[in-house]
């Protein structure tokens, strides 16, 4: 068996990961998980299948950065145009903000 190439104390066991990204799950994959910190590691193959999944859900890419923008007294957030597509969301639509540990969460309504 493998050693974790993270821990470099576990070793690597043949097992299933359920992959989800921004919430969406992609399905179950092929992967070595390490017996000792859980971490789990796929080869390129699965890893290619994952990215191609998420593509064919619409959902590879979106995850990037933004830059807040001063507005008056306030800072805007400028959300990327596959976001508002993908969220469908439209200019006026009531959104609620609140911050979440070191995280600003913001909602369609
Ligand atoms: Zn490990």
């Amino acid at each position: 068996m493998t050693q974790c190439p993270l821990c470099n104390e576990g070793k690597l066991k043949k097992g299933k990961i359920k992959e989800t990204m921004f919430g969406v799950v992609l399905g179950e994959f092929p992967a070595e998980i390490c017996n000792k910190c859980n971490e789990s590691f796929t080869d390129e193959l699965t890893t290619h299948l994952i990215e191609l999944v998420a593509r064919k859900k619409r959902i590879w890419g979106l995850g990037t950065k933004t830059r807040l923008a001063k507005t008056g007294n306030s800072l805007a957030v400028r959300i990327p145009r596959n976001i508002v597509k993908y969220l469908k969301l439209k200019e006026g639509k009531e959104l609620f903000i609140h911050p979440q540990d070191n995280k600003v969460i913001i909602e369609p309504m």
